[in-house]
């Protein structure tokens, strides 16, 4: 967070400030974990926690997590483990972006695990383990189909001879297109990593991200590894959502005013009222994470405030975003409006900004006042 965005985090209230309120349910959060443990039939649930915990804030995310009783988290980047590791000195920490160059020492060093995702990297990695004399752990990574990290079948030959020189703690994969439960692509995935680990000598297997959970094909293994459904994204699209939501957005009213049909508003008049309207605006804008997009397709956005819809009308701004109060007249400076909450959810904003919720959460703002419940 900006320095100056902390200026506005202790004072009480928030009404003082033009500045959007984002909530992180913290109780949410570890329910979701133990949630998803329980779905995890026996096998561990970890908590993929790259991204700044997919922008809910790492620190506050990994405390929770850790004495909800999670014991393994993954993160992208290495700095992000090492960030981690101060936290959680105990937990298994894993860096789903595989080995930088030159970078084995200090994975060793922090009791970090790699994942290995290409023979460059295991080979490395080999290299080190012997210089050093010891059998360092790290997570083997198989592509099965995204052609994006990972060995692919003719690796295996040399990745095999490669293993002896270290301790394979893990081998994963990671499905294309686990949030579509009638994409054939899905078994074929599964098949290729059963063949796979059948290949590989016996360790520790992981297959399901938070929608490859609610796959009832795909099996768990040993190790779920779950991100977006614990911050509340939904992981079975277009059903129920079965998460709490952990974040809520709120903006402020900065002013209220009626304008006449055939009036127009916002930058290049991109909309025009239909008819006697009351417009509000709001001190939310791109720069908040609240995308210029969903005010530019057929579809846009909506906040809900004073018991109604009220649709974004004209452009997104940087800073600021104009509403259609009508159904809600009474309405007045310094209300709060929900960008996010209970009437709309992380990926009801990516529909409506042509992306996913995953975005959306990783695109939280920078200034707004962080609000965090139910941490210690
Ligand atoms: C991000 C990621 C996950 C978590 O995926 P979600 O869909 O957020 O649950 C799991 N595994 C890998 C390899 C990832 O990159």
């Amino acid at each position: 967070m900006p320095e100056f965005a902390l200026l506005a985090a202790d004072r009480a209230d928030g009404r003082e400030n033009s500045q959007a309120i984002l909530t992180v349910d913290l109780d949410a959060l570890a329910d979701n974990w133990r949630l998803l443990k329980g779905r995890a039939r026996g096998a561990e649930c970890a908590a993929v926690v790259k991204a700044d915990a997919y922008g809910i804030g790492l620190r506050p995310a990994a405390k929770k997590l850790l004495a909800a009783g999670c014991k393994t988290f993954f993160v992208a980047h290495l700095a992000e483990a090492e960030f981690l590791r101060d936290i959680a000195p105990e937990a298994r920490i894993f860096a789903l972006n595989g080995l930088p160059p030159g970078s084995s020492a200090l994975f060793a060093r922090k009791n970090l695990c790699p994942v290995l995702g290409s023979l460059p990297e295991m080979e490395e990695w080999a290299a080190f383990c012997r210089a050093e004399n010891r059998k360092y752990d790290a997570a083997v990574h198989i592509d099965t189909g995204m052609n994006r990290l990972g060995l692919v079948k003719p690796d295996f030959p040399r990745a095999l001879d490669l293993l002896d020189a270290f301790t394979p703690a893990l081998i994963m994969t990671h499905f294309v297109s686990a949030e579509d439960a009638s994409a054939p692509r899905n078994r074929a995935q599964i098949e290729r990593f059963e063949e796979a680990c059948g290949l590989f000598p016996p360790m520790r297997a992981s297959l399901c991200n938070s929608s490859g959970m609610f796959l009832e094909e795909a099996p768990v293994f040993d190790l779920t590894r779950p991100g977006y459904a614990l911050y509340g994204g939904n992981p079975t699209p277009g059903s129920d959502n079965p998460m709490n939501p952990v974040v809520s957005l709120e903006a402020v009213i900065l002013q209220v005013r009626d304008i006449r049909a055939g009036e127009a508003a916002g930058y290049n008049a991109r909309w025009t009222a239909p008819s006697r309207r009351r417009l509000a605006t709001i001190g939310l804008g791109y720069a908040d994470g609240f995308p210029r997009s969903a005010s530019c397709g057929d579809i846009g956005a909506d906040v809900f405030a004073g018991g109604a819809w009220c649709p974004v009308v004209g452009r997104i701004s940087m800073d600021l975003s104009i509403i259609d109060i009508s159904d809600a007249a009474s309405l007045k400076r310094g209300d709060r409006v929900e960008v996010l909450g209970d009437h709309i959810s992380v990926d009801d904003l990516g529909r409506w900004s042509g992306t996913i919720g995953y975005e959306i959460l990783t695109d939280l703002g920078r200034r707004h006042k962080r609000v965090y419940v139910g941490g210690d």
